[in-house]
């Protein structure tokens, strides 16, 4: 290390109140290993596996051509902003227009937006465990308090009504909730989503749905986005989307927030002096995703379910291992308490012994629990169960 950077820098209380992803360390030592020539089969990727669309890709060339290569208004292409209104309207039963629309650099930072253009000091924010690791960061970041609410198994590791309205108090802004979820595959039947409506109208609170995994759904499971409801809980619901994870463009960073217009103006206000828009010529690779053939989004669904079913059968069938079939995204969120306790010491072992990488479900608020995405191809996960099912039958 040379002198400087060796030297004393104060830094910003808001970084120290914010933890680095633990699952990070996982994952750097799963590439050193790789690097280093070792057969590792890896379950730690948030994202698919596949290439982005082709004919996605060509109209981002097109319009790289064409010269779509300037500053664009912050909110978004106009073109891009209508189309997703029309989306929302079209899947989602979502009444609304493109000044409700705003496109953002990922699904990540469409959060990051909200929570900043809407939580401040002594602002609450319910999120249910086991979360996705940026939400409780990202509301600390804008200086609220996260209140983790806890559940379990039973109840498909879904916050139920009563939970929800137990923890609700006179600082609470919003609820986060993900359906399909991240880390546990869940999804909230369109009942249970009506009942946790009932609670967020009733209470007067707003909820922000994360519905970037909506079209990875398996067997009978059916999206209903929580705004559709009621007009009463439309007006309370802030959607949070992007492209990432169903048309396989994860390295794009599109995604988008929509919402009241004054919540869209001040989340702009803050993009016009932070990120600026979005690169112009990529939104119109979304553009195509969205008005382009669906096909492609299916073909992928089907290879995740062709995955699932077979990780769902191998999971199962190891002695020590409990897990839930996942209705939704490519993740599933074994219980490994009859292992260990600890889910960063199995996560660790489990890579050092069997190089097979896991996510430790601490990092999502879960400990006693890893992740494992199935977002591989079939040889890889018969090859890595292959491998825990060894490494489980040493330790019971
Ligand atoms: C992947 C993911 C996102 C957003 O990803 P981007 O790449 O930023 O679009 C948001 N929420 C969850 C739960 C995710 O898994």
């Amino acid at each position: 290390m040379r002198k400087f950077d060796k030297a004393v820098m104060k830094l910003a209380e808001r970084v120290k109140r914010v933890s680095p992803s633990m699952t990070l360390a996982i994952s750097a030592k799963a590439k050193a290993m790789t690097a280093e020539g070792k057969d590792v089969c890896t379950f730690s990727a948030g994202e698919p596996d596949f290439d982005t669309p082709a004919h996605i890709k060509a109209a981002a060339h097109h319009a790289l051509d064409a010269g779509k290569t300037r500053y664009g208004p912050a909110a978004g292409e106009p073109a891009l902003r209508a189309a997703i209104a029309h989306k929302l309207q079209q899947d989602n039963h979502l009444p609304y227009a493109a000044e409700n629309i705003i496109v953002t650099n990922g699904g990540k930072h469409s959060l990051f937006a909200l929570f900043m253009a809407m939580i401040e000091e002594g602002d609450e924010v319910i999120i249910p465990a086991p979360y996705w690791v940026s939400y409780p960061e990202m509301v600390k970041l804008a200086g609220g308090t996260p209140i983790i609410v806890e559940t379990t198994a039973e109840t498909g590791y879904k916050i139920t009504p009563d939970q929800l309205r137990h923890a609700i108090t006179p600082q609470t802004r919003l609820l986060v909730l993900n359906s399909p979820s991240n880390p546990t595959g869940m999804v909230y039947t369109p009942d249970e989503i009506r009942a946790i409506a009932a609670v967020i109208v009733e209470a007067d609170i707003h909820v922000v749905s994360d519905e970037i995994y909506e079209k990875i759904l398996y067997g009978n499971a059916t999206h209903l986005s929580i705004g559709a409801v009621s007009p009463e809980a439309f007006e309370r619901t802030i959607i949070s989307n992007g492209f990432a994870k169903a048309y396989a463009m994860t390295g794009w960073r599109l995604g988008y927030l929509a919402g009241p217009v004054p919540l869209i103006k001040a989340a702009n206000t803050l993009q016009s002096q932070s990120t600026s828009n979005v690169c112009t010529f990529a939104q119109y690779g979304a553009i195509a995703a969205i008005e382009g053939p669906q096909d492609c989004v299916e073909m992928m669904r089907q290879a995740f379910e062709q995955r699932r079913n077979a990780i769902v059968e191998r999971v199962c069938a190891i002695p020590g291992l409990t897990c839930a079939e996942p209705d939704g995204a490519f993740y599933i969120f074994v219980d490994i308490r009859q292992i260990e306790a600890s889910s960063l010491a199995f996560c660790n072992t489990l890579l050092d012994e069997k190089h097979v990488a896991t996510v430790p479900g601490i990092a999502f608020g879960a400990e006693g629990h890893v992740r494992i995405s199935y977002a591989t191809n079939l040889d890889t996960i018969h090859r890595g169960m292959d491998r825990l099912e060894a490494f489980v039958k040493t330790r019971l």
